[in-house]
């Protein structure tokens, strides 16, 4: 009865069974999408089965079959491409390491004559540091002679270190009587700024009578 009603001249009972068994090679074979869901079959169906249901549920299935398997090839053709990018990196990779092994290999076979001279000057570059290094010493030991000076002028420079270490002494002992005098707290200071300034004294006036000795 199905049958005879439907208008695309489709076998619902097929349809119906292959849908149920999800066997979607079937349905395409059997034409399901020319099926315009018009309902007749289901109408006329003694036992009411709901017979558009299965077919509209069986085309979505089907749709989104082929949707994945689009997206799989997608997926996988990606992953080819990817794969075959790398795997010509490192092809060129190798060509290239390959190339710089063998140029390497032919430079130390055939070292260029540059290199020969370069050699022998290389004895000549290293003896030139120890003359300039030698150059150097000798114009640090000019100029340490040139800053040593005379025992005049080394008797001159205590004579006046001494004078002012005298004229700082001074000032130093004023400082520590006042402080002792209005009992200050830097009594400590002064008094350690004048030991010190009497020993620098005391040891200005050994280096003169060294000198003068
Ligand atoms: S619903 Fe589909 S199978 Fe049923 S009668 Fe209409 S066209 Fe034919």
């Amino acid at each position: 009865m199905c049958a005879e009603a439907c208008p695309a001249s489709l076998l619902p009972q097929q349809l119906f069974w292959y849908a149920q068994a999800q066997d979607h090679e079937r349905l395409e074979a059997h034409n399901l999408f020319d099926c315009i869901e018009c309902g007749a079959c289901s109408y006329v169906c003694p036992s009411n089965i709901p017979l558009v249901q299965y077919y509209r549920a069986a085309k979505g299935e089907i749709r989104h079959a082929q949707d994945e398997k689009v997206k799989a090839d997608h997926a996988r053709e990606r992953f080819e491409f990817h794969k075959e990018r790398i795997e010509q990196a490192e092809r060129e990779k190798e060509e290239k390491r390959a190339a710089r092994r063998e140029a390497a290999l032919k430079a130390k076979a055939n070292p260029p004559a540059a290199d020969k001279t370069d050699g022998a000057s290389g004895s000549k570059a290293e003896a030139k540091p120890s003359s300039s290094a030698a150059d150097i010493i000798a114009a640090a030991q000019a100029r340490a002679a040139a800053k040593q000076a005379s025992p005049e002028d080394q008797q001159a420079k205590l004579e006046r270190t001494i004078a002012a270490t005298e004229q700082r002494l001074i000032v130093a002992e004023e400082k520590l009587a006042e402080a002792i005098a209005s009992d200050s707290d830097k009594q400590a200071v002064f008094s350690a700024a004048v030991e010190n300034t009497r020993q620098k004294l005391q040891q200005s006036k050994t280096k003169l009578a060294e000198l003068t000795a």
